[in-house]
């Protein structure tokens, strides 16, 4: 009998399956291949302290170094390299964000994300910067795609994997143990991202989702090593290559990339960059965004052996490693589920 069933691999079902790997668990991942899955389109970036008010992100202290040291562990495991430092550039874009910047380097647990206290101003041939940019330290990138296609070999390896298209009319629950098709498993868990909204034990739950977009742009000349983030970010992948986000959309239509979404993104991009670009790819995903924007880890109230772990958000990357483990504890040795995370707070 297998432990564990697991319904997605995205950064969640990645994630959740390795930790339960590495405690000895045995389990099947079942993955649709979905060419849109968020994972797959996210940028990667881990960023510390972000919004109009540079806010730390929750609880930046614990999830930060735990995903710095779950994907550089993985990048040893699968032999590959995938993760990696990320200086940001933040632009102020007046003075009244240039001071509440400096009331932010003073504040008790700012200073590890903001320690190069000077305004920076960037070149101006290239960016339009009245007011200049402070830099934020501590950001990473996760090269996603690349990421997910080598744990996807790692399941076939240790042959973990089925791929094809989930069928709930397949799955049969007892108390004790679930079948889906010839496997039997103690419990199953969905990590479905935004297809959750299709997964008829989980519909109690407040799912918000956000369709997002991006481009891929070529900029020759432009010679950025650093994050540059305004209304729109972007971010250097290397060989002149850039990736320029995101847009987030409530009322969609289809997972699709859209003129609209195209046109924002430039829009936003035209206000900062003077450099001339080329348009080399665009792409859209939606996000498991949740009203609440915490994780959605837990049980069915009825059916003990179906879990979820979901409800990432915009920030599966960051959050995705530290809950992932989190899970794991709770599932392997009984520990408490935070209360924030825990979708016993919707029953
Ligand atoms: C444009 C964009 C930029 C982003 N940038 C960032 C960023 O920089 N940093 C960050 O932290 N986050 C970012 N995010 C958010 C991040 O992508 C999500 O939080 C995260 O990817 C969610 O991961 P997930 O595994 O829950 O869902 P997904 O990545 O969607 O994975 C779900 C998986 O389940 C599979 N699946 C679902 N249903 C079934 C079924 N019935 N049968 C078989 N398989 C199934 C899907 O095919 C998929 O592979 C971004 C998102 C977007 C759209």
């Amino acid at each position: 009998m297998l432990d564990f069933i697991i319904v997605g691999q995205g950064i969640a079902g990645s994630l959740l399956s390795w930790f339960l790997h590495k405690a000895g668990k045995k389990n099947l991942v079942v993955d649709n291949h979905h060419l849109s899955n968020a994972s797959r389109v996210a940028s990667g970036v881990t960023n510390p302290v972000t919004g109009r008010r540079f806010v730390k992100t929750w609880m930046a202290e614990e999830i930060l170094p735990f995903a710095k040291e779950t994907y550089t562990e993985l990048e040893q495991v699968l032999n590959e390299t995938f993760f990696q430092p990320l200086p940001i550039l933040r632009l102020f874009d007046s003075i009244k964000s240039q001071n509440d910047w400096s009331t932010r380097t003073s504040q008790q647990g700012y200073t590890p994300f903001l320690q190069n206290q000077t305004v920076i101003n960037l070149p101006k041939e290239k960016v339009k910067n009245d007011f200049g940019a402070f830099e934020i330290t501590g950001g990473t990138r996760l090269d996603s795609e690349k990421f997910l296609a080598a744990y996807r070999n790692f399941l076939q390896a240790h042959q973990q994997i089925m791929e094809e298209q989930f069928c709930f009319e397949e799955l049969e629950i007892t108390a004790s143990h679930v079948q889906y098709k010839e496997h039997v498993a103690k419990k199953i868990i969905f990590c479905d991202g935004a297809q959750a909204i299709q997964n008829p034990y989980f519909k109690f739950l407040p799912f918000q989702l956000a369709k997002g977009e991006c481009l891929i742009l070529q900029i020759e000349d432009f010679s950025a090593d650093k994050m540059i983030s305004s209304e729109a970010f972007v971010m250097p992948m290397g060989n002149d290559l850039y990736y320029v986000g995101s847009t987030h959309d409530w009322h969609f239509h289809n997972d699709q990339p859209s003129e609209e979404g195209k046109q924002e993104l430039l829009a936003n991009l035209d206000a900062f960059i003077k450099t001339p670009y080329k348009i080399v790819n665009h792409r859209a995903a939606i996000r498991p965004t949740v009203q609440d924007r915490r994780p959605f880890i837990g049980f069915h109230p009825e059916h003990t052996a179906v879990g979820i772990f979901n409800g990432l958000g915009t920030k599966g990357i960051s959050l995705a490693p530290y809950f992932a483990n989190h899970f794991t504890q709770h599932l392997t040795q009984n520990t408490a589920l935070l209360p924030e995370v825990d979708i016993k707070r919707f029953s």
